[in-house]
């Protein structure tokens, strides 16, 4: 995977960017990118050298003294361009996400407009960058308290988004005066570089936004570069955990956000249609490959047989096919080891399978269907690891309290969410639960742009989510300036410790 290989001669060559323009790879190293809908090679990625990304982060130190120095008029202008640009564009994006992600186009879109909000929300930026001022701290002496940009900050980031996940890191960054380098998954490396493209497009000055791509090489030389000032990541639990520890022993600020495994607590109160189709659409969307993604659902008490049952009778109704095609509704896995990789679990996962998805799924592609698993219980592979497939399992427990030490035991702690119709379970859930994020009724409670998003316990390592008011202070730091100007009513000698007066 991460040899040069002897690409077919259709395949696109996909080439860094750097300093404004597309840079192809001199490290001789590059990696394959597929159609998982047809399980064929579209394109071949270079991967970046320790050199190359030296000449990545020069180019962004080079560009953040200017960009740092325009005016917060001219940057929100600009953040209105590409606001502009991307909108008009996102039918593109999305196809560019469907071609070498798989995800149907309509999620493909659902992403760019999530990703898009947060841009929006960055074009308030003036109003984000607002200081404090306090008058008259002492007499005659004020005080006040300024955000300033970091310098150069890199995001790394996975492949199950790769429009919208660079979304939350770059346009924070940017908004905030720093000049970036994106290390994109090279499983679908194209729609970064067709962002870059955009912001060129929008004015963005060349260097404030670079796109490398690659493997660990780029990876570690991206987080032992001294020019690199804050990294953020989001991945798999155990890369996050290694880019945490890596970065901040370099002394760099770090957000590295990791995998998951949501369980959605069903009561015997709750609307079982409600929460059948919640929990279809939730754990099978994009093949299951989303971090916030149902995987396990909790069924309490005498909801279990109607709620399988309800599951299983919409199963069959989930059209699974090329994403391209707009009556499909569940697109491919990303490649064939994953695709079989996440197959494994019906054999070997543990619990009765209700639903074998390898019997309804097109053998072109890296295909897999909707697979149900009922009786799974924690020591049972299949629910203690993140599988990140279209493998949703059942697990059956007597009471509410039951339900609630199994999420708060389980290592990941990213997006949890409870069905039922009793407000007073529901407010005490919303109170003991250990997740970033929250659902009550609402499968999926990714935050709207002006909150932030992040989770718990293995799922995030740092101390600032992702995005919204806590991206704004991850990619700022806060300088506090004391200040008097000469008055002959108050100058005189004093060696004394400045006191408040
Ligand atoms: P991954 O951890 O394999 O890769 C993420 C990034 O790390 C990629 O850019 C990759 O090139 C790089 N990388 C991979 N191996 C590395 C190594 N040994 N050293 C240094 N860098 C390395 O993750 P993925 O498979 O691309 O994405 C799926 C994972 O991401 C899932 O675990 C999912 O839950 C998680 N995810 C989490 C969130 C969140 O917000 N918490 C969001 C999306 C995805």
């Amino acid at each position: 995977m991460t040899e040069t290989i002897d690409a077919p001669a259709a395949v696109k060559p996909i080439n860094h960017w750097i300093a404004g323009g597309s840079k192809a790879g001199t490290s001789g190293r590059t990696g394959p990118v597929f159609n998982p809908a047809t399980g064929k090679q579209t394109g071949v990625v270079d991967f970046a050298s320790v050199e190359e990304i030296d000449q990545a982060v020069k180019a962004a130190k080079r560009a953040f003294p200017a960009w740092r120095a325009l005016s917060l008029a001219r940057r929100a202008e600009l953040f209105f361009a590409i606001r502009e640009l991307v909108h008009e564009r996102r039918e593109e994006i999305a196809k560019i996400l469907t071609s070498e992600h798989g995800k149907v186009l309509s999620d493909a879109m659902g992403e760019v407009t999530r990703g898009l909000e947060v841009i929006e929300f960055c074009c308030g930026l003036p109003n984000l960058l607002k200081g404090g001022m306090t008058e008259q701290a002492s007499t005659g002496v004020d005080v006040y308290s300024i955000r300033q940009p970091l310098g150069v900050v890199t995001g790394i980031t996975p492949f199950n988004f790769p429009a919208m996940v660079p979304m939350w890191m770059w346009a924070p960054a940017l908004a905030c005066g720093n000049t970036f380098v994106l290390k994109p998954s090279e499983k679908d490396p194209s729609a970064s570089v067709y962002t870059a493209e955009l912001l060129k497009e929008a004015g963005v000055p060349d260097g404030v936004f670079n796109v490398v791509h690659g493997d660990k090489v780029a990876v570690d030389a991206l987080l032992e570069h001294p020019d690199i000032a804050a990294v953020s990541f989001v991945g798999s639990t155990p890369i996050a955990r290694y880019v945490y520890e890596t970065a901040t022993r370099k002394g760099k600020r770090c957000q590295a956000l990791g995998g998951a495994k949501n369980h959605m607590i069903v009561l015997p109160d709750a609307d079982i249609d409600m929460a059948a189709d919640a929990a279809v659409s939730a754990g099978y969307g994009s093949a299951g490959e989303r971090c916030m993604a149902v995987s396990m659902i909790v069924a309490v008490g005498g909801v279990a047989d109607p709620l399988v049952d309800a599951i299983k009778q919409r199963i069959p109704a989930v059209k699974v096919g090329d994403g391209m095609d707009a009556s499909s509704e569940m697109g491919p896995l990303i490649t064939r080891e994953h695709r079989d990789k996440v197959a494994g679990y019906i054999d070997d996962g543990g619990g009765t399978v209700v639903v074998d998805g390898r019997e309804t799924c097109p053998d072109e592609g890296f295909f897999l269907g909707a697979t149900l698993i009922d009786d799974l219980k924690p020591g049972m592979r299949a629910y203690d690891d993140e599988i990140f497939g279209p493998v949703l399992g059942i697990t059956r427990v007597g009471s509410y309290d039951e339900a609630i030490e199994l999420v708060n035991e389980n290592p990941y702690g990213n997006g949890t969410a409870i069905f039922t119709r009793d407000g007073g379970v529901a407010r005490q859930f919303q109170m003991d639960v250990q997740a970033g994020m929250v659902g009550v009724n609402v499968p999926i409670p990714v935050p709207v742009a002006y909150y932030s998003f992040g989770g718990w316990k293995s799922s995030l390592f740092g101390d600032r989510h992702i995005y919204g008011p806590e991206g704004i202070d991850f990619y700022t730091r806060t300088k506090v300036v004391t200040e008097r100007w000469p008055d002959p009513a108050t100058s005189k000698v004093d060696l004394g410790f400045p006191q408040t007066r």
